[in-house]
């Protein structure tokens, strides 16, 4: 049987308006379709009836899927000869685990094709008016993960390293509410000043979005306020002062 082919696709950040025209056709397609849990749910009315549907983000037995098995089932449905699209949450190389999924299909002869996606990085921040860049005041932006607890010996994040990419520019912080108070202090600890603009970010681009917006020293009360929860994101720097005079905090619509 031919072997069929695995694509990498970014579903985007949550409005389903924002997956590309190229993942959308592909999904529409697709035989097999493996998802995670941030997906807009909307997408999988594209699905066709006939397709099997995974939800790799769902807890069976209190797990997910976990990635190895997520790694074979991509690998046994190309070997079936299927054309198999394995969906994730905005782009699938952004802390998405898609660059092991690649080299996986890769290390066992299964074609394997990226088609990106918009990252929440990056069009969160820009639907509330938040550009990551501007000429005057950030001339790059740094994405950094708060999965790991700072405290941590093991942590692979480099904090000075962080503050001083957020003195020439933004920083955005993805996955981190659970140690958003830690990783405040690590900021401040490596020296960045507390009256730093910044806003938290509740479901960007969805009809739920939630916003705070204040600076380094109040964003840990206010996101804690207002109860900001996962998916969120955090951004730092000048730019957020360039969000439209909007109150604080945005209830659900
Ligand atoms: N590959 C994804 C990121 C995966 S990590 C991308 O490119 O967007 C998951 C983290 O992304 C979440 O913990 C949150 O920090 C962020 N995120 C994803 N969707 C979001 C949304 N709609 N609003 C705010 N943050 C979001």
């Amino acid at each position: 049987m031919n072997v069929g082919k695995v694509y990498l696709v970014g579903a985007g950040p949550g409005d389903p308006g924002l997956i590309t025209v190229k993942g959308l056709a592909l999904l529409r397609r697709a035989e097999v379709v493996i998802h995670d849990r941030l997906i807009p749910p909307e997408l999988l009315s594209e699905v066709s009836a006939e397709a099997e549907v995974f939800d790799a983000g769902k807890a069976q037995h209190d797990h997910r899927i976990p990635q190895p098995r997520i790694n074979q089932l991509l690998v046994e449905k190309a070997r079936e000869g299927k054309m198999v699209v394995r969906l994730k949450g905005g782009d699938p190389f952004v802390f998405g685990r898609g660059g092991e999924e690649a080299a996986f299909c890769q290390a066992a002869g299964i074609p394997c094709e990226v088609v990106p996606g918009v990252s929440s990085a990056i069009a969160v921040p820009a639907s509330v008016g938040i550009p990551v860049t501007h000429r005057d005041l950030a001339s790059s932006f740094t994405v950094f993960t708060g999965h790991e607890n700072p405290h941590k010996p093991e942590s692979s994040i480099d904090y000075p390293a962080v503050v001083a990419a957020a003195r020439a520019g933004t920083i955005v912080l993805l996955m981190g509410v659970t140690y958003l108070e830690l990783i405040v202090a690590a900021l401040l600890a490596a020296g960045l000043e507390a009256t730093r603009p910044a806003a938290g970010i509740e479901s960007g681009t969805t009809a739920s979005e939630r916003v705070v917006v204040g600076t380094l020293a109040t964003i840990v009360d206010l996101s804690r306020a207002a109860g900001i929860a996962s998916p969120a994101l955090f951004v730092i720097g000048e730019v957020v002062g360039l969000r439209p005079d909007h109150p604080a905090v945005e209830p659900p619509a």
